[in-house]
């Protein structure tokens, strides 16, 4: 059994780092200010007596007492539109947040694990993109708010590695969707389940031909964890390399809805990604790890959650 701390822990992805780690009998400390996490993500784990939830902004430091282990550090918005509403939580929960939680790990000499992103390839020139893909990112665009820190996040994670020997992993999680996908969180499978659902026109940006390919978070969760477990520094990509067109997207998303909605053009966000893809090899041979769950099959059990849940915009 092993200490972990999970920063961003009632979020999408860290929720389900947590549920993970408890399932398998580790120790769980999360951390999250709620920014643009949920407490319902972590109802299940609440009370358990392996799990501990802490309200606090990583920003101001990690207020964990006790032994640590392992240091997880998730905690960021990652939706481009509360990623651009939110651009100083944002720079500062990359730069001074993440330098708070390396300092936690280098005090109890715990592995360091960085929640990094497909976003530090920017616009990739190179496809698909892998780890020595050094990425096309405009400094000074909306988005660099958060890609640039994610860079910045990854920069000092290293240093910490090689000043300080900090063992550390960096994770570069490609696009994720899965149950607890916040349905007005604004990333496009939330968007389209839930316009599908209702019936309501389905918001295409651009002409729809960009391409992104979509992780479902039960393999992202197993290939994280597997990277934290291991020695590896990384970057690993940790994503499915199943490429869709957002229009291909769309039109799977009615059909497994069966709805009613048509599909309507609005503009393409400034710096857009065109292309998206993970080249896993890295992934595949040092941590032994692959996605299992396709496309249709993942948004299926997304839709039922969603179901479950009565899902209307805005909720
Ligand atoms: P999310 O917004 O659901 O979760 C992020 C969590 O971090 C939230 O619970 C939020 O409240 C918390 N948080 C934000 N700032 C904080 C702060 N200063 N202090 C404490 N907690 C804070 O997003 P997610 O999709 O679960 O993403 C989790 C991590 O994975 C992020 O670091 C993100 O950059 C990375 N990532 C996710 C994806 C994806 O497709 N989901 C892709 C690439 C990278
Ligand atoms: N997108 C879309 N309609 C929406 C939301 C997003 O066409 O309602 C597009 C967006 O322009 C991008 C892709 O879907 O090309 C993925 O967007 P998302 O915000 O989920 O994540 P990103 O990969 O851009 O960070």
């Amino acid at each position: 059994m092993a200490r972990f701390v999970v920063t961003g822990g009632s979020g999408f992805v860290g929720s389900h780092v947590c549920d993970a780690l408890i399932a398998r009998g580790d120790e769980v400390v999360c951390i999250d200010n709620l920014l643009t996490g949920r407490r319902e993500n972590i109802d299940q784990i609440v009370g358990h007596e392996r799990f501990t939830f802490i309200e606090a902004d990583v920003v101001n430091g990690l207020p964990v007492d006790g032994p640590v282990d392992v240091v997880m550090h998730l905690a960021s918005p990652a939706s481009p539109p509360e990623y651009l509403r939110m651009p100083f939580e944002t720079l500062d929960v990359s730069s001074i947040g993440t330098r708070k939680a390396l300092d936690l790990a280098l005090e109890h000499d715990a592995r360091f694990f960085l929640a990094s992103t497909s976003e530090v390839y920017g616009d990739p020139l190179v496809h698909p993109q892998r780890e020595d893909y050094w990425g096309n990112v405009n400094p000074i665009g909306p988005r660099s708010v958060y890609d640039e820190a994610k860079r910045f996040s990854e920069t000092l994670t290293m240093a910490y590695h090689r000043y300080h020997g900090l063992s550390v992993g960096i994770a570069r999680i490609f696009n994720t969707y899965g149950p607890r996908l916040r349905p007005a969180d604004g990333r496009v499978v939330s968007n389209f389940l839930v316009q599908a659902m209702n019936n309501m026109p389905i918001t295409v940006y651009g002409d729809g031909l960009q391409t992104r390919s979509f992780c479902y978070v039960s393999d992202e969760v197993r290939g994280l964890i597997a990277l934290a477990d291991s020695a590896e520094t990384g970057p690993i990509n940790v994503g499915n390399p199943g490429e869709f067109t957002m229009l291909e997207l769309a039109e799977i998303v009615i059909e497994i809805t069966r709805s009613r909605s048509e599909i309507v053009f609005e503009p393409l966000p400034t710096d857009d990604p065109t292309r998206r893809k993970p080249d896993i090899s890295l992934a595949q041979s040092l941590l032994g790890w692959a996605p299992e769950v396709e496309l249709r099959e993942g948004l299926r059990h997304t839709y039922e959650s969603y179901l479950s849940q009565q899902c209307h915009l805005g909720s």
